[in-house]
């Protein structure tokens, strides 16, 4: 991002998760429909932006330190201005401007019409400006006629379908920080989509909050089975893929969408995290046990070559060591090809701030090594049973490291948080999809070459 045109410079730093990125996107995309240029140099940018991620402790920290990184660059530069955007400016407000001193302009999670306004207000008062409100349950999802300036490779996008949440996740803050679930209008996201077709992506990633809730809020009521329909007409889009997929919400009707249209993978990321129905209980999650593993079998029956991720936290307050051996036993029947593990973050302004008993940071960090463990043997395993077969892949990048070996993924895999597949013969050129026959396996990767 050093094209050096005309107008002012813009540098942006972006944190957090896909949905975030995809705001980061939307700015980029109005900055230089303002006539801004981008750059990647904080210290030749007139304009420094950073979009923030606030849900957790580490990720609060992570935030806080690019911010005053930031700031400390903004105090050698005179006239340099400095805007904060996202969700840690949503959870603290002005109180995050008092923290850290240099902050021009605070924008929250759902203000970002008023982002230039205000750039504009700072910039002519030289007072700081902040535009941070409780999230109205009418506040616009999206922009409607998004203008992104994609930060993927070009052959790759995630699509983000709505904002905001209704579960009442005793550990999680995010609804207080995206507001209520609000759906796009079905039309905004299917010319989104042509549009990035036109420009060249072959994959999109639907992301939001909980995709499986998409358009039960509409008028007429619509749902994300009929959305993908929707989209697997789109030309030149081959694969799409659903992630943050609420367990109780998938539907026969969704699992015969994947199993019947071509282009709407059998990829199934749905968060569980636990499956001990008695912490579920104190989760306030709406699942339990036995609804759980009936879920799992009616996948594998309808799909059997889906692929399944999921992501579980342990340490949560009162996780006895019965309540981790009963995850550590699910874990353990393979469920999963991929899995994420983390430890409970104690989050003030949840519910589940509030509880006693809570677990011991160690013991959280062992039970999450352990379970890391086990599942790093499922996966081996798992993978070596695709030695031999020939699969279909996307090709992302040619490798800096090792000359003549092409990194790609399967339609198992997906972007920045499964594993990779390393062609070792042929130049494919990245966006492209082709057959590649599998040689080797390791824990998490593959390794092959096109097929003849
Ligand atoms: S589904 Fe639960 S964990 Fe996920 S964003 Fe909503 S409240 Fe948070």
């Amino acid at each position: 991002m050093t094209d050096q045109g005309p107008g002012k410079r813009v540098g942006v730093v972006s944190l957090g998760c896909p949905k975030n990125l995809v705001d980061t996107e939307n700015m980029l995309g109005q900055f230089l429909q303002q006539g801004y240029s981008l750059t990647a140099d904080p210290e030749e940018a007139d304009l420094l932006v950073v979009n923030t991620c606030g849900f957790k402790a580490d990720a609060e920290a992570e935030s806080r330190e690019a911010i005053a990184a930031m700031a400390e660059i903004k105090s050698r530069h005179p006239g340099q201005r400095l805007v904060v955007t996202g969700c840690l400016a949503q959870r603290y407000g002005a109180h995050l401007a008092q923290d850290i001193p240099g902050i021009d302009v605070l924008v929250g999670s759902a203000q970002y019409e008023q982002l230039f306004p205000l750039i504009a207000a700072n910039q002519t008062t030289g007072e700081a400006t902040l535009a941070v409100a409780p999230i109205s349950p009418t506040a616009a999802p999206a922009p409607e006629k998004p203008v992104r300036l994609l930060t993927t490779p070009a052959h790759t996008a995630y699509v983000k379908i709505a904002e905001g949440c209704n579960n009442p996740c005793a550990f999680c803050i995010i609804p207080q920080l995206r507001g209520r679930f609000r759906s796009r209008p079905l039309e905004e996201i299917v010319a989104e989509v042509q549009h990035l077709s036109q420009q060249g992506v072959v994959e999109i990633n639907l992301v939001s909050q909980d995709t499986t809730l998409y358009g039960r809020d509409l008028s007429p009521r619509l749902s994300l089975a009929h959305l993908l329909r929707r989209l697997a007409q789109v030309e030149g889009i081959a694969w799409i893929r659903c992630l943050y997929l609420y367990p109780t919400l998938i539907t026969q009707e969704l699992l015969a969408v994947m199993a019947s249209e071509k282009k709407v993978l059998p990829y199934l990321d749905m968060p569980l995290q636990h499956s001990h129905s008695a912490v579920l209980a104190r989760m306030k999650r709406a699942e339990r046990y036995a609804g759980i593993v009936h879920l799992l079998k009616r996948i594998r029956h309808q799909l059997p070559q889906a692929s399944l991720r999921t992501t579980v936290i342990v340490g949560f307050p009162g996780e006895s060591k019965k309540e981790f051996r009963h995850l550590y036993r699910f874990v353990g029947q393979g469920w999963f090809d991929h899995l994420g593990v983390f430890t409970y973050s104690d989050e003030p302004g949840t519910v589940a701030y509030h509880l006693t008993d809570k677990v011991p940071a160690k013991t959280a960090r062992k039970r999450q090594k352990a379970l890391m463990l086990l599942q790093q043997r499922i996966s081996r395993k798992k993978l070596r049973a695709w030695r031999g077969k020939t699969l279909e892949v996307l090709v992302e990048s040619i490798s800096a490291e090792h000359p003549g070996l092409v990194l790609g993924r399967s339609k198992a895999q997906a972007p920045e948080v499964d594993g990779l597949i390393y062609i070792n013969a042929g130049q494919p050129q990245p966006g492209r999809i082709l057959p590649v026959t599998i040689t080797d396996s390791h824990e998490y990767d593959l390794v092959g070459h096109c097929a003849p």
